[in-house]
């Protein structure tokens, strides 16, 4: 049985929206895993040191038959063909790719945490998975509504897809 998983998607260099895009075209091709969903984008303010470019957001759903482990090395080495190189913690970063939930599993080992450990705190997650994903729970049962009732509008804005396929504020 595949395991429905959600992904977080970041990107604030090197044309975001190209990034984002080829981000989701690597995702569909990983093996015995299907793309169900893609939430709308969000543009949003940089969180971490100095001041850098805003990031394009967005969160996927997936169902896989790869284990949590297998999952994150397949989505490292989409981050690292896109050049993406670990230099500051929260630097900037063409690509940036994160396990937000896998079923309804917890995991916590030093390599990977499930849920993601920072998935409540942000606006950029909580919203576009609140776009696919409404009736959700965390495996603690904390209901997603209840997050996104807590989750800050500021400095994020949702992208409107134009019927042409290109996005405008
Ligand atoms: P962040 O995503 O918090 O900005 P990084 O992308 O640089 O930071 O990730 C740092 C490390 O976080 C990775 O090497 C990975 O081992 C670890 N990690 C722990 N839990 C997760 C998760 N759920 N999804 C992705 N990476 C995770
Ligand atoms: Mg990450």
């Amino acid at each position: 049985m595949p395991a429905r998983a959600y992904l977080g998607l970041g990107s604030n260099l090197n044309s975001p929206p190209r990034q984002i895009k080829a981000a989701l075209k690597a995702i569909a091709k990983l093996p015995s895993t299907q793309l169900i969903r893609c939430a709308p984008w969000y543009q949003s303010l940089a969180v971490g040191p100095g001041s850098q470019p805003r990031y394009i957001n967005t969160v996927v759903a997936i169902d896989t038959l790869l284990k949590p482990r297998a999952l994150l090395q397949a989505l490292q080495q989409i981050e690292r063909q896109q050049g993406r190189k670990r230099i500051v913690r929260w630097g900037p970063r063409t690509l940036d790719l994160d396990i937000l939930l896998y079923a309804n599993q917890s995991l916590n080992t030093r390599r990977l945490q499930i849920p993601h450990p920072r998935l409540g705190e942000r606006n950029f997650v909580v919203l576009p998975l609140a776009d696919i994903a409404p009736e959700l729970s965390l495996p603690d049962s904390t209901p997603l509504a209840r997050l996104l009732a807590n989750c800050s509008p500021e400095g994020i804005v949702r992208l409107v897809t134009t019927a042409s396929g290109g996005r405008t504020e």
